[in-house]
């Protein structure tokens, strides 16, 4: 079995050498996306393994299917960039990693949380200019305080969880409750309800049709001013240009993400150096109070372990026609 990579990089080659002992597929790595003018590179591969940013869509895929790709292998938990159906109808199975270290995110979510309160990166650079002083730098207590959380599925869940260790009020909005997490403290409540009573928001659903831009001028204007709301999810959950809006009047007073609607022209690359063109990132960097990383929430050793493991076996129980254990690890 033959595997092509599109965006690795060498963490990837690291993990995926690793396991890919136990199995001995022939694996190239890529460093490029996949997309339109890149499928043509491959040859007589019967897999792809691919990333967030990959574009997977319909003509991709059908260019895919002549080459004779039987396996997209999703090496993360999201997979809004695969056209399912055109997988589908071309007979390609997609599998992908749904569970690989939910607390990963989660706990990244808690320092971007805690990195904006208190400022602690403001600290550690005034510190080593021996500038000692304190001004600027006060945070808020988050025990006592109402957090929100939208989608509580495993990476929700697990912040919950977190968030009701520090003593906060926890409010959350799931199509589905979990009687678990409710059992634990969790109160469930409409949207609408977690949007306006919650001093720190936090997006955990999946991007789809109905969360596209879940955060928009008009949800936004029913927050609490001085609201923190910070985003691990999918970048096109948040309208970009709504909150730079409401960054500027104020009334989302912390925002921090780790995902952003434009990311694919700029995240994973070291673009130091380069002329950015994208005034948007441009403007959100400016503000003091937004912390943007660049989709590192996933990013441990844990959850890299795991991925590979994961992803190989997906591929191999593919190949050999046996279904994976885990029924959501395949999508087609
Ligand atoms: P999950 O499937 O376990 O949970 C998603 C939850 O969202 C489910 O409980 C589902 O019922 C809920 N949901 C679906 N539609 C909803 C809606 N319209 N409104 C409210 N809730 C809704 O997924 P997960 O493993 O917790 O991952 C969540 C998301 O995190 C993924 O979709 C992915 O986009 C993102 N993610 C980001 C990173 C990162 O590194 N930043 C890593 C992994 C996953």
């Amino acid at each position: 079995m033959k595997i092509l990579f599109f965006s690795a990089k060498p963490y990837d080659k690291q993990f995926f050498d690793l396991y890919n002992e136990d199995y001995g597929f022939e694996i190239e790595y890529l460093e490029t996306h996949l997309g339109p003018h890149i499928v043509n590179t491959v040859q007589d591969q019967q897999a792809v393994c691919v990333f967030v940013n990959d574009k997977v869509n319909a003509e991709v895929i059908s260019i895919l299917a002549k080459k004779g790709v039987k396996i997209i292998a999703l090496r993360c938990a999201g997979f809004n960039n695969v056209d399912l159906d055109a997988a589908r109808a071309h007979g390609i199975r997609v599998c992908r990693v749904p569970e690989y270290s939910p607390q990963a995110v989660a706990e990244h979510t808690v320092a971007m949380l805690l990195t904006l309160n208190r400022k602690t990166h403001k600290a550690y650079n005034r510190v080593r200019e021996q500038d000692f002083s304190l001004n600027g730098l006060m945070g808020f207590n988050l025990y006592g305080k109402t957090v929100g959380v939208i989608g509580t599925g495993k990476i929700g869940g697990a912040f919950c969880r977190i968030m009701l260790g520090f003593g906060c009020k926890v409010k959350a909005y799931d199509l589905y409750p979990n009687k678990e997490l409710e059992s634990s403290g969790v109160v469930y409540t409409a949207l609408e309800d977690v949007l306006v009573s919650s001093d720190i928001i936090s997006l955990h659903c999946p991007l789809n049709e109905d969360t596209h831009y879940i955060i928009n001028e008009k949800t936004i204007a029913t927050m609490r001013t001085g609201v923190a709301l910070i985003n691990t999810s999918r970048g096109g959950l948040i309208n970009t240009a709504d909150i730079i809006e409401a960054l500027k009047s104020k009334r989302v007073a912390y925002l921090g993400i780790d995902v952003y609607e434009q990311e694919e022209k700029l995240f994973f690359r070291d673009l130091s150096g380069s002329i950015i063109d994208d005034d948007v990132i441009q403007r959100l960097i400016s503000f003091p109070n937004v912390l943007i990383t660049a989709h590192q929430a996933f990013f441990t050793q844990e959850a890299l372990s795991e991925i590979a493991q994961i992803t190989l076996k997906s591929i191999n129980d593919l190949a050999c026609g046996q279904k994976p254990e885990n029924n959501s690890i395949v999508l087609v």
